[in-house]
C-alpha cells in the first residue's frame, strides 16, 4: 500500500522541493509507492486541506523551512498533528537557515530596516492587512515541536533525500554520520599555520591543495559530510551550509576554537579578516547556536 506522504513549506526558499524534483526519472522509482497528500509547492492544496485530515493520517510529512511568520507556526504545528513520521527537511527547518541570522536584531529593528528604511523603497510602509504577522525570533523547527528524522543542508543534495526517502519507505534507519566534509575531501592536507585568509578571487587556487591550508575559509572540518565535498571539488570553500556533525554541539564555536588552532594570527588579525563572524561562520544555523539562543532568552526575561 502507497505511504501517504505531505510537504509543507514554510518560509523558505523553495530550493528543498527542487532538491526533490531534481530527482528526475529516480523520482519515478519512489513516486508510485507514494500517495501525495499535500504539497502545495506543485499541486493547489489549500492550508483547509491539511486542516480537515484526521490526525496521524500522514504516514510521512516532510516540513521545508522555517517559522518566520505565525501562520509558518501554525502550519508546523498542523504538520505534526497529521504525521505519524515528521521530517525536518533541509538547514532552514533543522536549524532556522540563513534567515536565522536576523536572530541578530530585534523583530522590530528588521521590520523598520525592511520595510520602512531600505534604499530602494518609495513608498514605505510596514503591511498590516492579510498578513499573519511575523515571528519575534527564528527557532529551529525541532524546538517548536519533535521531529523523528532531520535532513540537512542548503539544500540536501538529491542522493541525500533518495536515500532519505527509501530508508523511510524499507523501514531502514538513516543516520546522520559523524564524518566531515574533509572526510569526503579528496585535496592533499598539511600541518596547518596560516598566517592570512585570502578573498575566494583572490591570488590563484591550487586544485589540489587543502583550500584552508591555502589561506582560504573552508568550513569542511566542522560541517557534516552528506554532500560529497561538492564546493572544494569544485575549487570553492564551503561555506558549511549543512550544518554540523552529531557530535559538533555548536558550529560557529568549533570553527572559532579551531582557527585559533590551525592559526599563526592574533585575535585582533582574526577580527579584521573576517568582519562579520556570525555571518561568515553561522551561514545557516546562527538560530541553532548557544550565542542566539543566550541573546533569545535574555531580551525575553
Ligand atoms: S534549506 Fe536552503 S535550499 Fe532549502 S529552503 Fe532553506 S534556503 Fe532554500
Ligand atoms: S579543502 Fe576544505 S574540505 Fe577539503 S580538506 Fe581542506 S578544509 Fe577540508
Ligand atoms: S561543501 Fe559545504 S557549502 Fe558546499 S554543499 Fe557541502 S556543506 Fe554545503
Amino acid at each position: 500500500m502507497p505511504k501517504r506522504v505531505a510537504f509543507a513549506q514554510l518560509s523558505s526558499c523553495w530550493g528543498c522541493d527542487q532538491s526533490l524534483v531534481d530527482l528526475h526519472l529516480r523520482l519515478l522509482e519512489v513516486l508510485p509507492q507514494l500517495q501525495i497528500m499535500y504539497w502545495p509547492a506543485v499541486v493547489d492544496y489549500k492550508l483547509s486541506d491539511l486542516e480537515k485530515m484526521p490526525k496521524q493520517s500522514i504516514h510521512i510529512g516532510f516540513v521545508e523551512g522555517s517559522c518566520r511568520t505565525k501562520e509558518d507556526v501554525h502550519l508546523l504545528n498542523v504538520m505534526r498533528e497529521k504525521s505519524q513520521v515528521l521530517v525536518a527537511w533541509g538547514s532552514c527547518s533543522c536549524y532556522g537557515g540563513v534567515q536565522g541570522l536576523l536572530n541578530q536584531w530585534k523583530i522590530d529593528e528588521a521590520i523598520t530596516r525592511k520595510f520602512l528604511k531600505v534604499e530602494t523603497i518609495t513608498d514605505p510602509r510596514v503591511p498590516d492587512e492579510n498578513v499573519p504577522g511575523f515571528t519575534d525570533h527564528i527557532v529551529p523547527n525541532p524546538d517548536l515541536v519533535p521531529f523523528e528524522l532531520i535532513i540537512p543542508g542548503c539544500p540536501p543534495t538529491s542522493d541525500n533525500i533518495y536515500d532519505a526517502v527509501v530508508a523511510l519507505l524499507t523501514g531502514k534507519p538513516f543516520d546522520l554520520p559523524n564524518r566531515t566534509v574533509c572526510d569526503q575531501c579528496p585535496r592533499e592536507r598539511e600541518e596547518k599555520h596560516i598566517t592570512e585568509f585570502h578573498r575566494t578571487y583572490e591570488g590563484h587556487i591550487d586544485p589540489n591543495k587543502c583550500l584552508l591550508d591555502q589561506g582560504y575559509l573552508c568550513l569542511g572540518f566542522a560541517t557534516i559530510g552528506l554532500c560529497g565535498a561538492q564546493c572544494p571539488s569544485a575549487n570553492s570553500p564551503c561555506k558549511g551550509c549543512f550544518g554540523p556533525p552529531p557530535s559538533i554541539k555548536d558550529h560557529g564555536a568549533k570553527i572559532i576554537s579551531a582557527l585559533g588552532a590551525i592559526t599563526d594570527m592574533s585575535p585582533e588579525e582574526l577580527k579584521k579578516m573576517f568582519p562579520d563572524p556570525i555571518g561568515s561562520f553561522y551561514f545557516t544555523d546562527y538560530a541553532a547556536s548557544f550565542i542566539s539562543k543566550i541573546t533569545t532568552t535574555k531580551e525575553e526575561s
